[in-house]
């Protein structure tokens, strides 16, 4: 055992090597914040034997830290996993993903309507590795069914879809995907483990793994949106519930050097105990507003799973429809498409009128946000389920709903007077 530093003369030396110790007996509803680069071992027997792979031990900041460990802990809890692995952002959980499983030759499969950014990975990095992408239609499970090639080593799949909402079937689409041995790896930002159950889709208790059970293989998550809560944190988290997977998993995190911040961590450990309570008052006030604005005559649609005549709605019902007591759970996201009688110019001057729904990217903190996007360059297929028109994305905060619904009135009747 290495001694304590002895008292030493110089000050600097001394603010150094203060003779701080953990506190002991001291327990508090919030975890401590852990700190470190640097993990110190008591002797070079433990530095040569201890394994950070199975974290019996502490052994580097990158490996993990108390605070690290504890939010891998609860997320897992959230979403019904084993495993976690945390990651600098969403966007890296499904980098982390790409780059684990993926060789040259390998082909992925992403739904059309992934998020943005998880596309332009598969046209730039993946396809500079010798790995091919392939779009597949997220309403139709035949045709995410035809497209898996005996190259397809991956299938993401994201319920609903980024931007145009539509809520796939998910459990068809795991069927399809398991009966010919391809792993799924599930973007689970939206539902952040609250919607439904990722590692247990049919409700029953069977993400324990046993036979007859129906899960994804990968949740990834971007906990930047409800986990962090407060649009200021940047994280990522990619859970499994099979060792071997995760392994993979970790290992290619640990060689990209995918850490987070202690104090990053501790954010989200911080907001994790509201999420369930954000996540059903972001629902409710979407779910308000978008039923509101169904009536607007300038809106030719609104693109928000839980509305009847949104695509995949039935989908979404089968999946969601139980939770929360029984009127279901969506996040605080949905889009309209503004009718084309309207032109870009005034969509653009109608978000420009807003005052409460502020333009940012992002979604899920408290301050409600809104972006208009130009379809036309997001999708590689047709869109018939969707309206003529231009998309206009809303993600609701946590303002009283009816100061909202007269911020959208305000800007609508400016930008649309004219009908
Ligand atoms: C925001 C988002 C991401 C990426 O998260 P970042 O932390 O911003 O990188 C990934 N997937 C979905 C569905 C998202 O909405």
């Amino acid at each position: 055992m290495q001694q304590p530093a002895p008292q030493a003369s110089d000050l600097a030396t001394r603010l150094v090597h203060h003779d701080y110790l953990p506190p002991a007996g001291f327990v508090a509803p919030q975890p401590g914040v852990h700190k470190a680069s640097t993990v110190i071992f008591p002797n070079v027997a433990a530095m040569r034997s201890r394994e950070w792979k199975d974290k019996s031990g502490y052994t580097y900041g990158l490996h993990g830290t108390p605070t690290t460990f504890i939010l891998e802990e609860r997320l897992c809890a959230l979403e019904g996993g084993l495993q976690c692995v945390l990651v600098p952002s969403g966007l890296a959980a499904i980098a982390n993903v790409g780059l684990a499983l993926l060789k040259p030759g390998d082909e992925v499969l992403i739904p059309d309507n992934a998020y943005g950014p998880g596309k332009d990975l598969a046209l730039g990095e993946l396809a500079r590795f010798g790995i091919r992408h392939v779009l597949y239609d997220p309403l139709d499970p035949a045709d995410l069914a035809a497209r898996i090639t005996p190259a397809t080593r991956l299938v993401w799949l994201e319920a609903p879809g980024s931007v145009t909402m539509e809520f796939p079937d998910l459990c068809e689409q795991v069927r399809i995907c398991r009966a010919r041995g391809v792993t799924t790896a599930l973007d689970n930002t939206w539902g952040a483990g609250l919607a439904f159950a990722p590692f247990d889709l049919l409700g029953d208790g069977g993400g324990q793994g046993r036979a007859g059970s129906l899960g994804v293989d990968i949740s990834a998550h971007a906990l930047t949106k409800y986990p962090s809560g407060g649009g200021d944190v940047l994280m990522g988290s990619v859970i499994t519930r099979d060792a071997g997977l995760h392994m993979k998993i970790k290992l290619t995190h640990m060689r990209l050097g995918l850490g987070v911040g202690a104090n990053d961590a501790e954010a989200v450990l911080r907001a994790l105990p509201s999420v369930g309570l954000r996540y059903r008052a972001h629902d409710e006030a979407a779910r308000t507003l978008a039923h509101w604005l169904q009536q607007h005559p300038a809106v030719a649609q609104v693109l928000h799973p839980a509305l009847p005549d949104s695509p995949g709605h039935a989908h979404w019902k089968a999946l969601c429809g139980a939770a929360q007591g029984g009127q279901g759970a969506a996040a605080g996201l949905f889009s309209v498409m503004i009718d084309a009688r309207h032109g870009q110019e005034q969509v653009d001057a109608f978000c420009d009128s807003l005052r409460l729904f502020k333009l940012g990217y992002s979604w899920g903190g408290p301050m409600s946000l809104v972006v208009p996007y130009q379809l036309a360059s997001m999708r590689t297929r047709p869109t018939p389920h969707l309206r003529p028109g231009t998309l206009v994305r809303f993600s609701v905060g946590l303002e009283a709903v009816q100061d909202l619904q007269q911020d959208l009135q305000q800007a609508l009747d400016r930008a649309f007077a004219a009908g």
